[in-house]
């Protein structure tokens, strides 16, 4: 996990170098964003936030991560039932493991993934740009309340 004093500092900078306002909503979502807990949904950033901020929309939550989002610092994971999960903590392709039954998504640290991109590259001869690797799995904390 990446330091999320730093990432809060790189994304605010980043939103002042394109001329964005820094609104005490912003910043109350770039400082959950720069953590990425979990890798909320943009109703799990709202929830948190509502109670400090009772007048802002989901709608405002969602507007500012697509903001960030198009400035290349949030990562966005999105799934098949619209479940759109964020890490603004690491926005650069890396690999998840999703429990199944609570919806936890974990980063594993994987030393592999280098030797698979240079495979892959030299098995299609492509010249490899992104990735998307998930694992789907049950959470030990699940494995432990099923008995
Ligand atoms: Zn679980
Ligand atoms: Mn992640």
């Amino acid at each position: 996990m990446e330091d999320h004093k730093k990432r809060f500092d790189i994304i605010i900078r980043k939103l002042k170098d394109h001329g964005h306002k820094l609104t005490p909503q912003r910043l109350a979502i770039v400082t959950i964003l720069a953590r990425s807990e979990g890798h909320p949904s943009v109703e799990d950033i709202f929830h948190q936030i509502k109670k400090k901020f009772p007048t802002m929309s989901l709608a405002t939550v969602y507007r500012n991560i697509v903001l960030i989002k198009s400035l290349g610092e949030v990562l966005e994971l999105g799934f098949p039932d619209g479940s759109n999960r964020y890490d603004g903590n690491n926005p650069t392709p890396h690999p998840h493991v999703i429990c199944i039954k609570c919806k936890k998504i974990v980063d594993p640290d994987l030393d592999s993934l280098d030797e698979i991109q240079k495979e892959v590259a030299s098995e299609t001869n492509f010249t490899i740009l992104n990735h998307r690797l998930d694992f789907f799995g049950i959470c030990s904390d699940c494995m432990a309340e099923k008995v």
